[in-house]
């Protein structure tokens, strides 16, 4: 009996991405039983009452491991995103974004490899907000000072300790499990002392606390402020290991280190929560490109690889991340956002992972 895992295929290019996805599991032999299910606008369209159906939240929860494609968040406001409905069903509270520069078609790639681990659940993208001109909006406004009370709109920035040492245990221990020797806190505490300021000093708290034997020891703590931590991934990717920071921070560096390093469509992803684990690329649902086997699948499939070593697999993942990096290194069937010259398909471009993959078996 292999591993029972839930598939999401997801709206958008989603179904392409995981058809590809899936073909290069196949290929190196994965034993893996899906249990499909659906967010979002396809769930709605399958007679669902609810973007995050109790079939799906209940089907990650038994199988723990969820390979997800992106989901599309409703244009006109319909309906609340799918995604941070099903992190806060399945409590998800970290999520990492694995960025590593490889050569494309013969070309030289920087020296980058960082992890970028994201606290989840807080921070400004919590949804926490206060409309303009409300009585909490003009009671926040004034009791911080604000000069313009009366018609400012307040989005809420929270960090509470709890939640920042769970995360920075999580960090501290993946990297040591990962042979990662260093965490970077990202963070502005120079001007945010009650948030970032906090955020950084419960890391260093975590970190002051550890056994020198213990499952997170050699992994060296140190920070830098978000701003320098940009140029910085810019001129000399090699300076950072892992970097743990907050939502909105997490957001911009992991998109940043994305593009230095090729592009959003090579970028896998992991979120993790104690009932599951969820897997799936950092780019969108890119509605535009839906339905023309266009779109690069090399970020799903990358996050198929993350799941194969979540699951004890290491073996196949590494094939699997090999594969994806021969593909890109010989260039020949690379899909229109990486392609020097004639595209391929997403189809044709997990074709040959696939082929790789299962050839280095
Ligand atoms: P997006 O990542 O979907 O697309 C931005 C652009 O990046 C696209 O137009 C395309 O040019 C390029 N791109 C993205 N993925 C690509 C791929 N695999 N191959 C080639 N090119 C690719 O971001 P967006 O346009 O801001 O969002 C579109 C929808 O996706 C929105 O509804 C958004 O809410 C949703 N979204 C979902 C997730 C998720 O489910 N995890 C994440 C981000 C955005």
């Amino acid at each position: 009996m292999g591993h029972l895992v839930t598939l999401v295929p997801g709206d958008g290019i989603g179904p392409e991405v995981t058809a590809a996805a899936l073909l290069v599991l196949d290929a190196v032999g994965a034993d893996i039983d899906w249990d499909t299910r659906h967010l979002g606008s396809s769930a709605l369209d399958r007679g669902e009452t609810s973007a995050v159906p109790a079939g799906t939240v209940e089907s990650a929860r038994r199988t723990g491991c969820v390979l997800k494609g992106p989901v599309s968040t409703s244009r006109d406001g319909g309906f609340r995103s799918p995604n941070t409905g099903l992190r806060r069903e399945l409590g998800l509270f970290v999520q990492l974004r694995p960025v590593r520069a490889v050569p494309v078609a013969g070309g030289s790639a920087p020296p980058l490899d960082v992890v970028v681990v994201r606290q989840t659940g807080e921070d400004l993208y919590a949804g926490w907000e206060l409309a303009p001109g409300s009585p909490a909006a003009v009671e926040a406004l004034r009791a911080a000072g604000a000069d313009d009370v009366s018609a400012s709109g307040v989005s809420l920035k929270a960090f509470s300790p709890a939640a920042v040492r769970r995360t920075a245990e999580f960090a501290l221990r993946w990297a040591q499990a990962h042979g990662r020797r260093r965490v970077t806190v990202v963070h502005k505490a120079t001007v945010m002392r009650e948030t970032d300021g906090l955020f950084l000093r419960v890391c260093r708290q975590v970190a002051a606390e550890r056994p020198g034997d213990g499952p997170t020891a050699g992994v060296e703590l140190d920070d830098a402020l978000v701003d320098n931590a940009c140029a910085q991934l810019v001129r000399r990717p090699a300076a950072f290991d892992v970097l743990l920071t907050g939502m909105l921070y997490g957001d911009v560096l992991s998109d940043l280190a994305a593009a230095v390093a090729g592009g959003v469509g090579l970028a896998p992803g992991a979120a993790y929560g104690p009932d599951a684990a969820v897997f799936e690329a950092a780019h969108g649902s890119a509605p535009r490109h839906a339905g023309q086997d266009r779109a690069n699948p090399m970020g799903l499939i990358r996050s198929a690889a993350l799941m194969l070593r979540h699951l004890g697999d290491g073996e196949r993942a590494a094939r699997v991340e090999s594969a994806v990096d021969a593909v890109l290194a010989e260039g020949r069937d690379l899909t229109y956002d990486l392609a020097p010259g004639t595209p391929v398909g997403t189809r044709r471009c997990a074709e040959a992972i696939a082929e790789r993959a299962a050839s280095s078996g």
